[in-house]
């Protein structure tokens, strides 16, 4: 349900864009929203409401945690029917793992959450910032002729782009273009969106909040010369539950006997195995070549080109 008043909850939860600098020092610092409203004196040219949620303290996204992404999930959905939509500010680290914990997290989601961040501090004077946030804003509260929101997904809008929020990676951390694709909108003199590419509900469905995270999760990112027993020191670790395997190009691995091996018995011991590409853009296509093929047979799963 969307309420009939267009409104929006703007959460803090830390990072660059809310750090002004200190005058005497010179480091980085974390200002309230209040402080950022003074910086940002065009918020109050939007015609819609602005409420705010501010995480205290302020984490740097470093910090973040499944423990913080419940807590998001709370406040979304604690406040679901009162807002068109939700801007998170965040951290620029760790944005795209937030994004797509969330885009699980929050299942049957049909109104926009929108993350957004920037490489320099609102507080300063070429700061990306205020571009992201305002854009931002004016992204979650668009709705069509019918009320129904433009964007009803998890998003991380930075320079000028819309992305999904779990396809997007950190990719620079100097450019203000700082994300990879796919865009979904793109912000110029008008923002123009990608209808072909947002995913719209066929049925409406009920926000299904999710709070119930297994970290017993492991990352093994392949390389040239990896040997057997960094693979299996991996795959034996106690209460081990999924692993995400790093494979290289569209989804290919080393075709030696121990390595299929050993993925084998994890998988057939049930832990779940996903293979993501190390590439940053691009699809995992397992049948494409013999060396991912063998993987699926071992019983790895595809993880196409999920974050
Ligand atoms: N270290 C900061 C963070 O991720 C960097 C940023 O905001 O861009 O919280």
């Amino acid at each position: 349900m969307s309420p009939n008043i267009t409104s929006i909850l703007l959460i803090y939860t830390g990072g660059t864009i809310g750090m002004i600098e200190n005058p005497e020092t010179g480091a980085l610092e974390n200002f309230n929203l209040e402080q950022l409203k003074k910086h940002v004196p065009e918020l109050q040219n939007f015609t819609f409401h602005i409420d705010t949620y501010q995480f205290d303290p302020p984490m740097d996204s470093s910090d973040m945690d499944p423990e913080a992404w419940r807590k998001l999930v709370h406040i979304i959905s604690d406040h679901y029917d009162r807002y068109t939509g939700f801007v998170i500010l965040h951290g620029t680290d760790t944005m795209a793992y937030t994004a797509s914990a969330l885009s699980f997290m929050l299942e049957g989601l049909s109104k926009p959450v929108i993350l957004t961040g920037s490489q320099l501090p609102i507080g300063v004077l070429r700061t990306d910032g205020k571009e992201n946030l305002l854009t931002s804003l004016e992204i979650a509260s668009a709705r069509d002729a019918k009320g129904n929101p433009l964007v009803p997904e998890v998003c991380i809008f930075f320079e000028n782009h819309l992305m999904r929020g779990n396809r997007t990676i950190k990719m620079n951390a100097e450019n203000f273009n700082a994300f990879n694709y796919p865009v979904l909108a793109e912000a110029g003199i008008h923002i123009k969106y990608n209808n072909v590419q947002i995913r719209f509900k066929e049925v409406e469905r009920e926000l299904k909040p999710h709070y119930l995270l297994d970290t017993n999760v492991a990352v093994l990112k392949l390389f040239p010369g990896i040997q057997e027993n960094v693979v299996s020191s991996i795959l034996s670790i106690e209460g081990l539950k999924a692993v995400v395997l790093e494979t290289y190009g569209s989804g290919n691995a080393p075709r030696k006997e121990w390595f299929i091996r050993r993925l084998r018995n994890a998988c057939e011991q049930g832990i779940v195995i996903v293979n993501v590409t190390q590439c940053s853009a691009g699809t995992v296509e397992m049948e494409r070549y013999e060396t991912g093929y063998q993987l699926m047979q071992a019983g790895v799963v595809c993880g196409y080109d999920s974050t």
